[in-house]
């Protein structure tokens, strides 16, 4: 061999018929290292062969390796570079693997290598290898036989998915078609699963019925693409005409329904797996299904789950603590998250983040503290999830010093760049605390335009404070700011103009917003009895009971006012006269809920209601009356935080 020294490519004649420059120094090394006593010195290369068919570890192979090249092996073994480059590739030593190959001795590699390495580096991200070699392949001269087959289609289909490169797997698709070859079952399960990840549902599901036969992974993949795609409608469909669902299918439909805020459905196909011998609840069903009682505030489901776990014996990892911290909170139970959260040996940056925006919902904020404090002397780093939960804390307890330092020291301690979250949670912290021009001041100097939510938080800080100079001054700049384009602000403005009396600034707005219909978010209430889930909405009617419920409410309400509750009509739309206003504000969905509360269960029990909105101030108000005239305790999570109306009062203190 001519081994320069010094030199890092060495030239192989054993590989190379005289052409090759393959041989790492590593190699080289390892020629220089086999002495007669080494098992893996073996001159014979049907042996060397025969070594390689045991798939030796990376120095092993990299001896061996050497030796072929030493020994001029290929010549008598043309078999050999095939077999090294399998071994390299199931070393994850690509780089080595794909040196070989472009070195590839004449005739061309076969088929069943470029498949090889096709595949194996389409399990790379950000890597344009697959494509190359599969155009590199499509040039081969005709002659040589060598062409593309069906796996090899679905390699690169696969790799256009990791990709994100929908534009060369059409190409691909097409070639397919062309080929014969896209109702193969591992072609069309690689192009379902492309399309479904770029979300062209209908392509996807073109494929599917093309195909001539299924497996699991065809209906699962399309299953999962309308899942993920929010089309929960869809995948209903393809779930009940899968042959044998597992619980990979049934944890596609659980998790599709809690993304797409569907918690109700999502509980009800929990429990349908449950009847279902074949299949057992793992890991990411049981933390779907605890997402969606955190959601509803389903306490005695999530109860239920939690002595599910413990009689299954499934193993309490660190996310399904996260899950039972995060749901015990959200229903108000703090004490439970806590003792799961003290019950950890270990805990994770996740377990700290469910504890601590859990006591931040519940207005803990010196808790909240405590805990991330704890956290810092542990040596766990809080990521912005975790900052978002502890500034929230300190915004529900007035903890203004505490909050800005860490909100100042983000960056610097912790690594976690501001974003447009955090400014938000520290402008609710500021105008909460009553220092509204400093807030309005950061919100100005912002590095990012303020979005809705930043400006609801100041305007809500002016009506705590009471200061309707400064409301008046921020809705000016508002609407500037909206003027110039700034999209989201119009339905704010228009809600602020009307919150503030003024009717001819509202009419200006609507104007302004022309034929782009703002839709405002829809408020909706939840309340669970006897296991049952009543959804509400404002002016609901969809409710079996509905009359009933309207009735009994105009009962509270009548009620309500003798115990001293005026109705506050100042954030309603501003179409309606005074009367209709009052209407307006009676029927929103937490006051039904209440209703139908009041109703159905017996007299002293709590009434726990979910909110996906902020709740307003006329509902704040009424709760409080109601609290009091029927001796009830009701707990109202919204989307801020939790209130506890009893006897009259508030826990939040009316500071939410
Ligand atoms: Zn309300
Ligand atoms: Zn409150």
């Amino acid at each position: 061999m001519h081994a320069s020294s010094g030199n890092k490519v060495i030239a192989l004649p054993g590989l190379t018929t005289g052409r090759l420059h393959f041989c790492s120094s590593t190699t080289f090394l390892a020629i220089r290292r086999s002495t007669k006593n080494d098992p893996f010195v073996q001159s014979n290369p049907k042996s060397l062969s025969e070594l390689l068919s045991h798939r030796p570890r990376l120095p092993q192979l990299k001896q061996i390796h050497a030796q072929v090249v030493v020994f001029q092996a290929v010549s008598s073994y043309p078999s050999l570079p095939d077999s090294l480059i399998h071994c390299y590739v199931s070393s994850k030593d690509l780089t080595s693997a794909r040196t070989l190959f472009n070195y590839y001795p004449f005739p061309p590699p076969p088929t069943l290598l470029w498949n090889i390495l096709i595949r194996a580096h389409s399990k790379l991200r950000n890597c344009q290898e697959p494509f190359k070699l599969f155009r590199q392949m499509l040039a081969l001269d005709p002659a040589s036989l060598v062409f593309p087959d069906k796996y090899t289609f679905t390699f690169v289909v696969t790799s256009c998915s990791h990709q994100a490169d929908l534009v060369n797997g059409e190409i691909v698709h097409g070639m397919a078609g062309k080929k014969g070859l896209e109702s193969d079952l591992y072609v069309g399960n690689a192009l379902i699963s492309m399309y479904s990840v770029f979300g062209k549902m209908e392509d996807a599901h073109k494929v599917f019925d093309e195909m001539s036969d299924w497996d699991v992974f065809s209906w699962t993949s399309l299953l999962c693409g309308y899942a993920k795609h929010g089309d929960m409608c869809r995948a209903c469909e393809i779930f009940v005409q899968i042959p044998v669902r597992n619980s990979v299918s049934w944890t596609v439909m659980i998790s599709g329904f809690v993304g797409a805020g569907k918690y109700v459905e999502a509980l009800n196909n929990f429990h349908d797996m449950l009847c279902d011998d074949k299949v057992q609840a793992n890991e990411a069903i049981i933390v779907c299904a605890l997402s969606a009682c955190a959601h509803l505030g389903a306490l005695d489901q999530g109860n239920w789950i939690h002595v599910y776990i413990g009689k299954l014996r499934i193993p309490e990892s660190s996310n399904i603590c996260t899950a039972l911290i995060d749901t015990y909170a959200k229903c108000g139970r703090i004490d439970c998250a806590t003792r799961v959260f003290n019950g950890l040996s270990r805990r994770d940056v996740h377990n700290y983040t469910s504890m601590i925006s859990g006591l931040a919902i519940h207005g803990l904020g010196k808790d909240a503290l405590h805990v991330f404090h704890q956290m810092l002397a542990e040596n766990v780093d809080p990521n912005e999830v975790t900052l978002l939960g502890v500034l929230n804390g300190c915004s529900h307890s007035g903890l203004v010093e505490d909050g800005s330092s860490i909100f100042y020291n983000m960056e610097s301690l912790w690594g976690v760049m501001p974003k447009i979250e955090h400014y938000g949670c520290y402008v609710d912290l500021l105008s909460r605390a009553g220092c509204l021009e400093r807030a309005f001041d950061m919100v100005k100097s912002m590095p990012m335009n303020p979005d809705i939510v930043i400006w609801r938080a100041l305007l809500n800080g002016c009506r705590i404070h009471r200061n309707a100079n400064l409301a008046e001054c921020i809705v000016n700049h508002i609407g500037q700011v909206v003027s110039r384009g700034c999209n989201g602000g119009e339905v704010l403005l228009s809600n602020l103009y009307a919150s503030l009396g003024r009717w001819e600034g509202v009419a200006q707005v609507r104007k302004l917003m022309g034929e782009r219909k703002a839709e405002s978010n829809l408020g909706l209430s939840w309340i669970e009895l006897g296991g049952v889930f009543h959804e509400f909405q404002v002016a609901d009617s969809l409710h079996p009971q509905i009359t009933e419920i309207r009735h009994k409410l105009k009962e509270v309400m009548e009620k309500a006012r003798l115990g001293g509750y005026v109705a506050n009509t100042m954030q309603v739309s501003f179409d309606l006269n005074e009367e209709d206003k009052e209407q307006a504000v009676a029927w929103h969905s937490e006051k039904l809920a209440v209703a139908f509360a009041l109703m159905s269960t017996p007299p002293g029990t709590s009434i726990r209601i979910v909110k996906n909105l902020r709740t307003c101030e006329d509902c704040h108000t009424a709760l409080k009356a109601i609290s009091k005239v029927y001796g009830r305790e009701i707990i109202v999570r919204d989307r801020s935080r939790f209130h506890s109306f009893r006897q009259g009062d508030c826990s939040c203190n009316d500071y939410w």
